[in-house]
């Protein structure tokens, strides 16, 4: 199935980011959002980040208004998605609001069309028994910042057919993305191994093994990663770690997960990392 016309559904951080990289591989993007003064941010963030594209010779003027004039806006969901090849949904990471996303996806699309989530956390299989069609309902998580981070984790859902994935696959790939199969499991393989060792460093401070700066140097100069398991906290925001580690210790019952005393300290003062100015470091 060849995948050419594309609904982007969330305007945010991610659907922002999704459907410049789509509009970049020639691809017709409708990006569509319940607000308008999202979609016109989201348009304007493009257009700076393809100007920075421009700045580096990644892309010329030619094709940087070539990306911009793939892209459409709407805020009529259901009307903008009667068309398209492949859906993605990037509303916020609230299991209600997904299955009445997709309960409206079900009725407005084509039948052959394909359902992504980029849900980082919630249940394919629950997403897509929301739905007559659950075997074209997939999971395709993006990473953050998306033009720039390679990997879309593809997420079979139980009843998610074969056809479904190979698509997905292929679409990932003609995104220049590389797609990782995995199977629906909580936390998928992206936050099921990361969440726990964020966890753990936020442990390591509590009980005053080393400082912030401390342990983030041990991992990015002992263990090579580019970034410290507190600094990427604060990145990826403290609220929304707790909820994936509340999530991991609730549907695999483990201890293991359960979240550090400190990180719900953090959340409950507000200190949600970078977007809030302050978390394990603080933000000008
Ligand atoms: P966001 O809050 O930045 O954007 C969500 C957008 O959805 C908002 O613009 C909102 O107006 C819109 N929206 C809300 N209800 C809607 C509806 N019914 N119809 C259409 N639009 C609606 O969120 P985000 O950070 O972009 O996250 C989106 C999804 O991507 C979540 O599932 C999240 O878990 C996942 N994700 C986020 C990141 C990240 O780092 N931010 C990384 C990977 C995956």
């Amino acid at each position: 199935m060849s995948i050419d016309r594309i609904a982007v559904i969330g305007g945010g951080t991610m659907g922002n980011g999704i459907a410049h990289v789509a509009a970049q591989h020639g691809k017709s993007v409708r990006l569509l959002d319940v607000s308008q003064e999202v979609l016109d941010a989201a348009v304007e963030t493009i257009g700076k980040n393809l100007d920075r594209q421009v700045a580096k010779g990644i892309l010329d003027e030619q094709a940087r208004l070539d990306v911009l004039a793939r892209v459409e806006t709407s805020t009529d969901v259901s009307s903008g998605v009667a068309d398209v090849d492949l859906v993605v949904e990037a509303v916020p990471e609230r299991a209600e609001l997904k299955y009445q996303v997709f309960g409206t996806l079900d009725e407005a699309t084509r039948p052959d069309a394909i359902l992504a989530s980029n849900t980082s956390s919630i249940s394919i299989t629950e997403i897509a028994a929301r739905t007559k069609h659950p075997e074209r309902v997939i999971g395709m998580h993006f990473m953050n910042p998306v033009p720039v981070m390679e990997l879309v984790e593809v997420i079979r859902g139980l009843a998610t057919s074969d056809e479904t994935t190979s698509a997905t696959v292929e679409f990932a790939k003609e995104l220049g993305k590389t797609p990782v199969e995995v199977n629906d499991f909580p936390g998928f393989v992206s936050n099921r191994v990361l969440m726990p060792m964020i966890n753990e460093a936020v442990m390591a401070l509590m009980e005053g093994v080393a400082s912030v700066e401390a342990i983030d140097t041990v991992m990015k100069l002992g263990m090579k990663h580019p970034m410290g398991p507190l600094e990427l906290a604060d990145l990826i925001g403290l609220d929304t770690c707790l909820n994936i580690l509340e999530l991991l210790h609730r549907e695999l019952g483990d201890d293991r997960y359960r979240p550090s005393p400190l990180l719900r300290k953090y959340v409950a003062a507000g200190w949600h990392g970078r977007k809030s100015g302050r978390g394990f470091y603080t933000y000008d």
